[in-house]
């Protein structure tokens, strides 16, 4: 049994890991994004397929028994992909997505918006803005050269940006004091994000909630139209469930 997982997220990597301690030939594929991405356990495969034609070839390539799309709640081009490429090879198709922070205690608070053009139009009084959308949204805020942008990123910006603006090159997970210091010692105004959900990004809208800092907050793009589960334990279960296999001892949580 071959399941192809679409990642690039800790979810994916950890689905990965639970597959291959019980036995399964796991291809992880990623985008290509980040220069030294955590590879997870089993085969990996990097870059695009070339649309949804080219991931129907694959699939049919690699005689894979199913497919897990794990990408990142944002990632809307991929997924809209992978629902055409495994119906026209009918493979077998499941979303592993975390849940959103949308039951988080303070989410009634945040300026909910629904992409960056609205985050930055939300945002525009800030004189201090967190910017934490991600490397391939900094463009949406270019017009912001008139302010100190602070933006954290997994890798340098493919193009110079404005002269007053700050970088920090890290990866998560975040904590609540070190979050507590970049907050406070920059002076930030405004916290524009996405709605990534999970634990390992949040502690900064804990912190902000404690220090009055406004957010504001992108929300997911439309589901797409496939079975979604939120645990890694789940998806292993309903790859259990499309093929007899005898999965050995291994816990899975
Ligand atoms: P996207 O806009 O949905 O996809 C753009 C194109 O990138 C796709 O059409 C596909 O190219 C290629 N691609 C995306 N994910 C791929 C994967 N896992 N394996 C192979 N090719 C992939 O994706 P994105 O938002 O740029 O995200 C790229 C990757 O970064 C994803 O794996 C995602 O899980 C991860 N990520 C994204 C975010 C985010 O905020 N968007 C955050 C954290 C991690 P082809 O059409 O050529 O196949």
């Amino acid at each position: 049994m071959t399941i192809l997982i679409l990642g690039g997220t800790a979810e994916a990597r950890q689905l990965a890991a639970a597959l291959v301690a019980d036995g399964v030939d796991v291809i992880t594929s990623l985008a290509g994004r980040v220069s030294t991405p955590n590879l997870p356990p089993g085969r990996v495969r990097v870059g695009g397929f070339g649309g949804a034609g080219g991931l129907a070839d694959y699939l049919r390539r690699e005689h894979a028994s199913a497919v897990v799309d794990a990408t990142h709640p944002f990632a809307a081009e991929i997924t809209k992909n992978v629902v055409e490429a495994a119906s026209t090879t009918r493979t077998p198709l499941v979303r592993l997505e975390r849940p959103g922070w949308e039951e988080h205690p303070h989410a009634n608070t945040w300026t909910w918006v629904l992409d960056a053009a609205g985050a930055r139009a939300a945002a525009e009084s800030a004189c201090r803005p967190f910017l934490t959308t991600g490397r391939q949204s900094l463009r949406d805020f270019a017009a912001w050269a008139d302010r100190d942008v602070l933006v954290r990123l997994v890798d340098p910006p493919a193009t110079s940006l404005p002269q007053r603006w700050n970088v920090i090159l890290s990866r998560g997970p975040y904590s609540y004091d070190g979050e507590h210091t970049i907050l406070t010692e920059h002076a930030i105004d405004v916290i524009l994000t996405k709605d990534s959900g999970g634990t390992h990004t949040v502690a900064k809208l804990d912190v902000a909630d404690d220090l009055g800092i406004p957010v504001v907050i992108i929300a997911r793009p439309e589901p797409a139209p496939v079975p979604i589960l939120r645990t890694v334990a789940g998806v292993v279960a309903w790859c259990r469930s499309i093929d007899d296999l005898r999965f050995v001892g291994a816990s899975i949580t």
